[in-house]
């Protein structure tokens, strides 16, 4: 019995870390129907910036943000999916955008 358990334990640690793995490759923002999107500097939550937005994909048929501009430097940002928030290294100071809610 014992040793049954930790077998079933073993399991769900398993499981549940495979499905953390999954959501964090899964985690890319899906795009707004109307297209406009608002991020926040996770270091200076203070004011929602609108977001250009650079790149696009396709997933599960519903389109997905994969690169935005930079607010502060125009660079382009790559999802990071660990952050899950788009990251800029190019104005100095390193620079975390999240997705911000519109209201
Ligand atoms: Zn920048």
């Amino acid at each position: 019995m014992g040793r049954r358990q930790t077998m079933q334990e073993k399991f769900k640690q398993q499981m549940k870390a495979y499905r953390k793995k999954r959501m964090k490759v899964d985690n890319t923002p899906f795009m707004p129907s109307d297209g406009i999107v608002y991020v926040m500097n996770t270091l200076n939550p203070t004011e929602k910036i609108k977001a250009e937005i650079i790149n696009k994909s396709v997933k599960q048929h519903r389109e997905i943000i994969t690169h935005l501009a930079c607010p502060e430097c125009g660079n382009s940002m790559d999802w990071d999916g660990n952050w899950e928030a788009f990251i800029c290294l190019k104005h100095g100071k390193k620079a975390i955008y999240e997705i911000a809610n519109k209201d």
